[in-house]
């Protein structure tokens, strides 16, 4: 899972590379090996965005090597919610640009990170779906985010969710990587980390054979095939019953519980028979539900179920003995919150700092 860079490269970009690539790297640039340690140093953890920052490096060098592409990007815009969660948005090299969103608590800082420019998947609640799909990200984009949300912040990053922009098992050997490299080069724990998907048939059980320890979430969001077909396109591709057959051979594959995500939609899927159908399903299966009251995108007219109608179906599956909470969403005042990521353009009138 290693990136390979190419002998004297200066081009690639070396954020991602592991200890092992970057001693390769500066050993084929002349340089003794301990420099290989130091330049992981100052890109991980000090998060260089110039190899010219690197002052313990001989200044002959570090002018030289100060054209190498460190692969950060630049922050565009950033907006405050009221709860304290920052959402940026993110140029790339290219110019095109991304939503990365920072959420603090006493305890942890999680990053909601984009694994793609957009996302083909175009689910009818989601405002990232409503926007096309331009490309995948590379690594490097992926881990930028991480560090431009610690640098920001001026703290550790406790948490990783892939749930910004883009469907990651489209991207997974960039998301992989990125992973890798998160969890060896920065130090983020892999059972901190959370890769959400709305399901691509034989991508489970493909993600299931890398024996990760990071959670797998599943967008479910339907009690059955109609409905689900009714708010996710993709779901004609994939039956409900083989998306819980993948999520079984998940689990029992890696030994780790799964987590489901369920969008409440008012009135559409947050019905008593809706519950029932889903406790049906869950029965004895290792995992626990995640109930996303539906965040407003202005595109399309879903209702936002008001709390007594979100406890009144928390509640029945809580009776049929299904592990389940609540996710009120962070941010949702500067249109941070889950599904509100867009490639969007930079907002008039919102807050710059
Ligand atoms: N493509 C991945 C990850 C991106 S979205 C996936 O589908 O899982 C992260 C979560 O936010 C998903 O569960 C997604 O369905 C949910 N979501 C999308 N739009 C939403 C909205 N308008 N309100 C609340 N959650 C939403």
């Amino acid at each position: 899972m290693s990136v390979q860079l190419a002998p004297q490269s200066i081009s690639q970009p070396l954020l991602g590379a592991s200890l092992e690539d970057l001693t390769a790297w500066v050993q084929e640039q002349g340089q003794p090996a301990y420099r290989g340690k130091q330049l992981h140093q100052w890109l991980y953890q000090k998060g260089i965005r110039s190899i010219s920052e690197i002052t313990v490096f001989p200044k002959a060098w570090r002018e030289t090597a100060a054209s190498a592409n460190v692969g950060r990007s630049s922050i565009a815009h950033q907006s405050i919610a009221s709860d304290g969660t920052i959402k940026f948005l993110l140029e790339l090299a290219d110019g095109n640009i991304i939503e990365t969103v920072g959420m603090p608590t006493d305890k942890r800082l999680t990053v909601c990170v984009s694994s793609q420019v957009g996302c083909p998947m175009a689910c009818d609640f989601c405002a990232t779906g409503k926007s096309g799909f331009l490309r995948n990200l590379e690594t490097h984009e992926i881990v930028d985010q991480v560090l431009t949300v610690r640098d920001v912040f001026d703290r550790r990053v406790s948490n990783i969710v892939f749930m910004g922009m883009g469907e990651p098992l489209l991207n997974v050997d960039n998301v992989l990587a990125a992973v890798r490299c998160l969890n060896e080069d920065i130090g983020i724990g892999q059972r901190s980390m959370t890769i959400s998907t709305v399901g691509i048939p034989g991508h489970i059980r493909r993600l299931a054979q890398h024996k990760l320890q990071v959670t797998l979430a599943v967008s479910l969001h339907a009690s059955n095939q109609k409905l689900r077909e009714k708010l996710i396109p993709s779901a004609r591709q994939y039956s409900i019953e083989d998306l819980f057959a993948e999520c079984r051979e998940y689990v029992q594959m890696t030994g780790r519980r799964l987590s489901f995500e369920y969008l409440l939609l008012a009135e559409l899927n947050d019905l008593p028979e809706h519950a029932e159908q889903l406790a049906q399903h869950l029965r004895g299966f290792q995992s626990h539900v995640n109930l996303i009251p539906y965040n407003p995108i202005s595109e399309v007219d879903y209702k936002r179920p008001d709390r007594h109608r979100v406890q009144q179906f928390e509640n029945a599956l809580k009776e049929r003995h299904i592990a389940i909470s609540v996710r009120y969403s962070k941010g949702l005042d500067v249109d941070a919150a889950c599904g509100q990521l867009r490639a969007s353009k930079i907002q008039e009138g919102s807050e710059l700092r």
